[in-house]
């Protein structure tokens, strides 16, 4: 078949590189005809014709997109003459923090406190509700930390509303957690859901920078239970494709933080590290193939970014289980440029290679 994806970034790039086995064939619309799928498809570029996505429309028997800030009005459009996966109930739903807890509330999956702030009255209201500390962020095109105030105090009221410069925001209370998680499942055009174990993520300056799949030390309940919310989260939005959601591991149990409806930067341990990738995965939800087993290969398995310099690659390239995989894009402060994923059988393995490539961790 003939995808088109909405976007041509790495998200993309590793889509592309996924499906052609399988005999697919690729277009993209980004903005610039040097983005990192571009050299993996038909690149339909903004910059060259404002008109663009309609060719990527013509070329293609079915669309998917790269990020959750895609436009729903284009989605719907786009709709009348192609399939579009994951279908507008994900995007609309998942690019709004509140319409995303609402949809948690409303489903049973535990999460944070909310209340949804558009001006300084409604900031202090909310903080009445919900307490301190909280987090202020705003509702939509978050991304990496951005867009965010942790208020401990409530003289940092003012402050922090002007932070988000008058945009429509959302007051969350802090959740106290133990470690972050993350888990990817996958729906196919035939109802069919296949879940990956959930895995351990490490922010630092609100950037992913290093994963651990699975996740050790997680009861096989709470394996199930992200399963359950995942299920419950697919089969209401009639969700075809891969879906992430973000959780919070608390004394209590899980606490769901936030969804992708897309391949997700936690997933990308799964290229080397699992039966079937998120990026093959998803190809084959989207036009309709089997879906592929998502056991791991591996007992122990870690994904480092690579962020702002590509670092001493050769490093990696001499590891027999360390895996490089570059964007082609330009270094650039706070860039993700790149991944390396790690296989091990033990858990002294893992932690020797990882001290291997020290350099890339902050
Ligand atoms: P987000 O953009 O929602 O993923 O938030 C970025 C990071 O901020 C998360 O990865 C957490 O480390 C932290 N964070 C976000 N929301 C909360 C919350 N309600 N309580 C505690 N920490 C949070």
């Amino acid at each position: 078949m003939k995808i088109g994806v909405l976007g041509a970034g790495q998200l993309g790039r590793m889509m592309a590189i996924s499906g052609y086995p399988l005999n697919h064939q690729f277009g993209f619309s980004g903005n610039s005809s040097d983005e990192p799928s571009a050299l993996l498809g038909h690149m339909f570029a903004l910059e060259d014709n404002a008109d663009n996505i309609k060719y990527l429309v013509d070329f293609a028997d079915v669309i998917t997109y790269e990020s959750e800030n895609t436009n729903v009005e284009v989605v719907r459009e786009i709709s009348k003459n192609v399939p579009v996966y994951p279908g507008e109930k994900s995007l609309f739903t998942t690019q709004h923090r509140g319409r995303e807890k609402a949809l948690f509330n409303q489903l049973n999956i535990p999460c944070a406190p909310y209340q949804m702030v558009s001006s300084e009255q409604d900031l202090i209201d909310a903080v009445n509700t919900i307490g301190l500390p909280a987090i202020l962020k705003t509702a939509t095109e978050g991304y990496d930390g951005k867009g965010q105030f942790l208020m401990r105090n409530i003289s940092e009221i003012t402050e922090a509303w002007k932070s988000m410069n008058g945009v429509e925001s959302i007051l969350e209370g802090f959740v106290n957690f133990k470690r972050e998680l993350s888990v990817i499942a996958v729906r196919g055009i035939d109802n069919n859901h296949k879940y990956y174990p959930l895995v351990e993520n490490t922010h630092h300056d609100g950037i992913l920078r290093f994963t651990i799949a699975p996740a050790q030390n997680i009861d096989p309940t709470v394996q199930k239970t992200a399963e359950h919310y995942m299920q419950t989260l697919l089969d209401e939005m009639d969700h075809i494709g891969v879906l992430t959601i973000e959780l919070f591991e608390t004394e209590n149990g899980l606490v769901a933080n936030e969804m992708a409806p897309r391949v997700h930067n936690s997933g990308h341990w799964s290229i080397d590290g699992a039966n079937t990738s998120q990026f093959e995965n998803h190809v084959r939800a989207i036009t309709g193939m089997p879906l592929g087993d998502t056991t791991p290969t591996h007992s122990y398995c870690a994904m480092i970014n690579i962020i702002s310099k590509i670092g001493p690659t050769n490093t990696v390239l001499n590891m027999p289980n360390a895996h490089l995989h570059l964007y082609d894009k330009e270094e650039r402060a706070n860039r993700k440029l790149g991944h390396i994923n790690i296989t091990a059988n033990s858990q002294a393995e893992l932690d020797e290679s990882i001290k291997k490539l020290k350099d890339f961790l902050p």
